[in-house]
């Protein structure tokens, strides 16, 4: 192993090669479900850079994981145990490198952090609109890589959909320059739309062409109480039929799932009493903040008159709209102070929530008395974080370690059941590795395996994840 950190430090320079000292902001993810041990944690500053590593992982036949903001939730981002893998951080490839305001793109190094790259965007006037909680310390790259999705996934698609070139370091070393900022280029397969979601295990991206928006003159925010999870399906299409393409967000949030935020964070303003079911709407208006909110106002008074709502709060400034969304933001950090939870991430036809949601939070609660479900997510995408909580004054780690897989099966088993998919927007990672094997059709696992050879004919990408 000399021989490979000898060619890491000629790679990178020594410094940026660390193998001494706590090295935990690597190797630990960041639920604290995973730790692994890398041989080294390397930290390269250029595309040139990274292709010297990769070239001497595959010399060595090292395995390699890529790190950006090490945010992910399914433990694809750090190393294993085994004290065997190169971690590469791509946290110094952090420039932007263009902005065309014309063609409507930036194009920014993997290691941006993803508010950087909104602020650079704004800077111009324009919108970057993927948005998610930890954007303050995930990277681009690694929104790629794990195809984010985030609060305007309704308006603006997720990560895919927002990215027009990348620029990768192949298994071999080699550098793939797609840097195109081109909205249409039908010539042949799709190599980008591979990269993207691929959680590093095809090869490591090094810089991505992002698309831009126009910013919109005006947002308008606003909280919804409701009965029952039918209504905010009823309010959801009402929302889309009033408000058309205006329509950027619309999050549900249970009961319980909005009291764990009370609960833990008792200083954050709710505009709203508690109720069974909490929707966030958000509305970008192109032609001002007044016509923005009286739109708003006709659409929840019909759904006051149709009885899908019993209450609303419409955000009247900035900063009231912002501690709206900060509630909603607030719910995966209040579910981790109040313990270890067994996270769901799951994708259904909307149409169909409301019944899976009953049928499901009975199986558990029959299965496993007391057990609590902290439900919430971005309905209007068909997305449910469907958490499950050991009972409250329990051992949450031993009621993981015993009842983790019987609740995967119910709750997956009944995800399969209406055509759902176990991974909308997290990944695969390690954590759903044996489920995807379980539940992907066959010919599917072997036309993905089929590619994963084709391009990592070593295994030195991310081993072991994903596949
Ligand atoms: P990392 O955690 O470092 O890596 C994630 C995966 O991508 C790993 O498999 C890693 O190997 C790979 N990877 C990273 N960089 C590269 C690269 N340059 N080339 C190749 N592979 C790479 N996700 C959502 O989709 N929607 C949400 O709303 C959302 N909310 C979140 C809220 C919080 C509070 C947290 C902690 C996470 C949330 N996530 C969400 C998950 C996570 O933030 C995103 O998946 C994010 O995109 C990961 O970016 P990262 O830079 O931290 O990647
Ligand atoms: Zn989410």
């Amino acid at each position: 192993m000399t021989g490979l950190l000898d060619a890491l430090r000629s790679a990178v320079g020594a410094a940026q090669v660390l193998v001494d000292g706590d090295l935990s902001a690597y190797e630990l993810d960041w639920r604290k479900r995973y730790r692994g041990r890398a041989l080294a944690v390397v930290r390269p500053a250029s595309t040139a850079e990274v292709a010297a590593v990769v070239r001497a992982c595959a010399e060595h036949g090292a395995g390699l994981v890529a790190q950006g903001g090490n945010t992910g939730l399914v433990g694809g981002s750090v190393p294993d145990a085994s004290g065997t893998q190169v971690l590469i951080s791509l946290a110094r490839l952090n420039r932007i490198r263009a902005i065309d305001a014309a063609n409507l793109t930036l194009t920014a190094e993997a290691g941006c952090v993803l508010q950087a790259v909104q602020v650079a965007a704004a800077a111009q006037g324009l919108l970057f609109p993927l948005s998610l909680a930890a954007e303050g310390s995930c990277t681009i790259g690694g929104n790629l890589a794990t195809n984010a999705g985030g609060t305007q996934v309704l308006r603006y698609g997720n990560a895919r959909a927002l990215c027009l070139g990348l620029e990768v370091v192949s298994a071999a070393g080699e550098v793939w320059r797609g840097l195109s900022g081109l909205r249409k280029d039908n010539t042949g397969y799709d190599l980008r739309d591979l990269f993207i979601g691929s959680e590093g295990t095809l090869g490591v991206i090094t810089a991505a062409t992002l698309a831009l928006y126009p910013q919109p003159a005006a947002r308008g925010t606003a909280l919804a109480a409701l009965p029952s999870l039918d209504a905010c399906v009823s309010l959801l299409q009402l929302a889309q039929s009033q408000l058309g393409a205006s329509l950027t967000g619309f999050e549900v949030m249970s009961a319980y799932a909005l009291g764990l935020v009370r609960h833990h964070f008792p200083q954050l303003p709710q505009a709203l009493p508690p109720a069974p079911w909490t929707v966030l709407l958000e509305q970008s208006d192109s032609e001002g903040e007044q016509h923005a909110r009286s739109r708003f106002e006709a659409l929840l008074e019909s759904a006051l008159e149709r009885g899908f709502i019993s209450d609303a709060a419409v955000a009247s400034s900035l900063e009231q709209s912002r501690a709206m969304w900060h509630l909603r933001e607030s719910i995966p950090m209040a579910q981790s102070l109040e313990g270890l939870n067994i996270k769901h991430d799951i994708a259904l036809p909307i149409s169909l929530i409301p019944r899976f949601v009953a049928s499901t939070d009975a199986a558990l609660l029959q299965a496993f008395p007391g057990v609590r479900l902290v439900n919430f997510g971005h309905l209007g995408d068909g997305n449910l974080h469907y958490n499950v909580q050991a009972p409250a004054g329990g051992d949450a780690a031993s009621f993981l370690r015993d009842h983790e897989a019987a609740v995967n099966g119910i709750v997956y088993d009944a995800v399969d059941g209406v055509g759902g998919s176990i991974s909308a927007e997290h990944g695969i990672g390690t954590l759903k590795r044996d489920e995807l094997a379980r539940r992907k059709s066959p010919v599917a696992l072997q036309m993905m395996r089929a590619i994963k050879q084709a391009l990592d004919p070593l295994t030195i990408m991310n081993p072991g994840r994903v596949l």
